[in-house]
């Protein structure tokens, strides 16, 4: 007699765990590998991802059968789960959760995939075949002639509506359903205009990879201004079919509304975002147009690059030297990274752009594995910023201005024109301190000081959540000589208010732009273009488009170029080339004024001269002195713990295992900030040059970990191409 072989599935769960769990599969069910199903866990049950359907079922254990298939499709086809399967083992993350990262939440909770849609209406009957008494209907009605499309129930609930009004509207054949107006609201014939390109821009254009040409991987490097946005658009329009699907990252898409608005206006409805700012159902419904295989253009943050798509035939990384494309916890992948290998996996091309391109992508370029585009001038009839050095050594400051640079910002105000101020910290001052003890307040919970926000009286950790009311008086002697020193936002800003009383002062950091929406009044404020100053953090430096400002003073550059970080001077030399890129982007030339106290030094005086590859050939050479990245791999193993003792100790049992004639490791030692928000914490760093050793070298230690019993309380954690050292 033939005996029955149960059917088994291994499962991937939503869990910190590495590992998959093996459940019978019955008779009535047939599963793929991607498909989302309901399995018992426990005592409950839990969503998972089936990740194997050939594996021999394991002897000897009674397995508990799948209770049911979410959908008969795979909800991450073959092409995303190879994505996602490649992903976790490159960052040494559990595959569970690699997998349901690529899910919008409610699908990751269990819902079923169905998109409530919203319905839209419109009038398209006569109000005066009302009988008298249904004033309110009638003036529903009215209202939605008045309208200039179709209008969702929820505008109509807003405008002081009901659903029952709608629905006798409805019954009466008054109003029908309609589809929902264009996200753009851009009649048809405004689109399609692409300004015609400039010489460079076209040069640019035929050499970047078309997506009939399969996998080739370009690094753009674009200046600022240089019409990068433009050149997308163009690429778009001219090379992606009817039918396809294209992908555009961004770093972060709430700050720049006006690349979203740009691309809506040629591509209208076609255009989808993604960001952390959607609610469940914009996802959901997102990631059904995805997952279906809709022509759509997706606009979106780090994630977007692990999305279902089925169609997908070209990449475009935008900012490519952008350090949030890195996650920075959990599943730490990079956004960029994960964008290269899937055009890879997809044969499909990869354009990566930025106006200064981070030191791994521009060594790919230089060694060959991405061709290099470059495009130098601005376009239209803007030219590039003068940059200058201004020594503050033997200054006097006030608020951390310089005279020259007050000077310079008068100037440009009775110019008529607009002034940025670029300072790298948020808050008042970054130190409350006592000028009779000494004393500087600093975190109970970390090894910080606490910034001053004079605006809410509070001092707060930037490094976790705590805060607490502001003195004026020493808390440890009672002094009243107790001041705020350095410089934030707010300071910079109040000195400038006292020295141009006539003129608006707009701040933006990450206080002034919480509520959602804005970043947009401010920078509509800003372009409506009267003389104005800007003042802000680096959320100023992401490619925005502001055509009046003229002049750009950073107030303090030094920060970066003597930190212990190897990537502190390329992140501070990228800023600074950035928010410079503000200036004179419009008919008339900017000016850009550095203020330092090293004005001597190698990476600034080189930056002085206006272009950034050379800049980026000399960190390049001195990562290559250090056998830094890029050239060699980097992983950190961090643990965790609430004593620095527990954390160093994990560490010092990894490193042995770790070890290998061709893994150079730096450790354990504190990490940077060795306490935050009181765990103390600690790392292991392992360089090398072949990277497939380094990963195999990984998952080993990963595996003896994962079998060994940690003391409670200690955390570790790996991060293979870390952003933080
Ligand atoms: P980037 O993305 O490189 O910073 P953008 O694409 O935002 O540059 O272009 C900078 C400015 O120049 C924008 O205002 C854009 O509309 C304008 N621009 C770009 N290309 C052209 C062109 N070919 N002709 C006229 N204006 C252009
Ligand atoms: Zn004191
Ligand atoms: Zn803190």
């Amino acid at each position: 007699m033939e005996q029955h072989v149960p059917r088994t599935a291994r499962i991937a769960l939503n869990r910190p765990i590495r590992r998959l769990f093996d459940y019978l599969v019955p008779d009535h069910i047939t599963l793929q590998k991607g498909q989302r199903v309901t399995v018992p866990f426990g005592p409950q049950s839990a969503t998972g991802l089936v990740a194997d359907t050939d594996a021999p079922p394991p002897e000897g254990i009674i397995l508990k059968p799948v209770k049911a298939a979410c959908e008969h499709w795979p909800a991450l086809p073959a092409e995303t789960f190879q994505l996602l399967s490649w992903a976790a083992d490159y960052y040494q993350h559990p595959l569970g959760e690699c997998l349901f990262t690529a899910l919008p939440p409610a699908l990751r909770r269990g819902r079923a995939a169905l998109e409530r849609k919203e319905a839209y209406w419109q009038a398209c009957g006569d109000p005066a075949v009302l009988a008298g008494n249904a004033t309110r209907q009638r003036e529903l009605l009215a209202w939605l002639q008045r309208q200039p499309g179709s209008v969702s129930g929820k505008q109509i609930v807003r405008a002081g509506f009901t659903q029952s009004q709608v629905k006798s509207l409805l019954g009466k054949e008054l109003i029908c359903e309609a589809p929902p107006p264009d996200p753009a609201g851009v009649p048809e014939d405004v689109r399609n205009r692409i300004p015609e390109l400039s010489p460079a821009q076209r040069d640019a254009a035929d050499q970047l990879p078309l997506p009939a040409d399969g996998f080739a991987a370009s690094l753009l490097f674009g200046i600022t201004g240089s019409g990068k946005t433009e050149l997308y658009l163009y690429y778009l329009k001219h090379y992606l079919g009817d039918g396809d699907q294209a992908l555009v990252l961004v770093p972060e898409i709430n700050l720049t509304p006006q690349t979203v608005a740009r691309f809506q206006h040629y591509f209208g409805s076609r255009i989808a975002v993604w960001h952390s700012a959607l609610n469940d159902g914009e996802r959901l419904s997102t990631w059904l147009k995805i997952r279906n295989g809709e022509p759509v253009i997706l606009i979106g943050t780090r994630s977007a690059v692990l999305l279902p798509f089925t169609g997908l035939k070209t990449i475009i990384v935008d900012e490519e030297h952008d350090s949030s494309y890195k996650q920075g916890e959990g599943f730490r992948y990079s956004g960029r990274d994960t964008a290269v290998y899937r055009a890879h996996l997809n044969n499909c091309p990869v354009i990566l752009g930025s106006a200064t391109p981070s030191m791994e992508s521009y060594h790919n370029a230089l060694s060959g594995k991405y061709s290099l585009i470059r495009l130098e001038e601005r376009a239209g009839n803007a030219k590039p910023p003068h940059i200058k050095l201004l020594d503050i050594r033997s200054r006097p400051l006030e608020g951390g201005l310089s005279r020259p640079a007050l000077q310079a910002i008068e100037k440009c105000l009775q110019a008529g024109q607009q002034a940025l101020v670029f300072v790298n910290r948020r808050g008042f001052a970054p130190v409350m301190m006592c000028f009779d003890c000494g004393h500087m307040v600093e975190c109970p919970r970390c090894d910080t000081r606490l910034t001053y926000h004079r605006r809410d009286r509070a001092m707060r950790c930037h490094h976790c959540d705590f805060q607490t009311a502001a003195t004026e008086h020493c808390p440890k002697c009672n002094s009243d000589a107790f001041k705020p020193v350095g410089q934030g936002t707010e300071r910079t800003e109040d000195i400038l208010t006292t020295q141009f009383p006539d003129t608006p002062v707009v701040r933006v950091d990450r206080d002034s732009t919480q509520r959602k929406g804005s970043i947009q009044g401010i920078l509509e404020k800003v372009n409506s273009g009267r003389p104005c100053i800007l003042v802000g953090t680096q959320m100023l430096a992401k490619g925005h488009d502001f055509p009046n400002v003229t002049l750009v003073v950073a107030v303090n550059a030094d920060g970066g170029l003597f930190s212990v970080d190897f990537r502190a001077p390329e992140q501070l030399i990228q800023t600074l080339l950035q928010v410079s890129g503000r200036a004179g982007r419009g008919e008339k030339p900017g000016e850009v004024l550095i203020q330092t106290c090293h004005s001597d030094h190698p990476l600034l005086r080189s930056l002085a001269e206006g272009s950034y590859l050379p800049v980026a050939d000399q960190m390049l050479a001195e990562r290559k002195a250090g056998q830094l990245p890029p050239f060699r791999a980097m992983a950190i193993f961090r643990a965790e713990a609430e004593t620095m003792e527990k954390s160093l100790k994990l560490l010092d049992t990894i490193k042995p295992q770790a070890l290998s004639n061709k893994i150079e490791i730096w450790g354990p030692l504190p990490a940077l900030i060795a306490r935050r928000a009181d765990r103390h914490r600690a790392q292991l760093v392992l360089l090398c040059n072949n990277r497939r050793h380094l990963n195999r070298q990984l998952a080993r230690v990963c595996e003896t970990l994962d079998q060994s019993k940690q003391p409670t309380g200690l955390k570790w954690m790996i991060d293979v191409d870390p952003q933080e050292t």
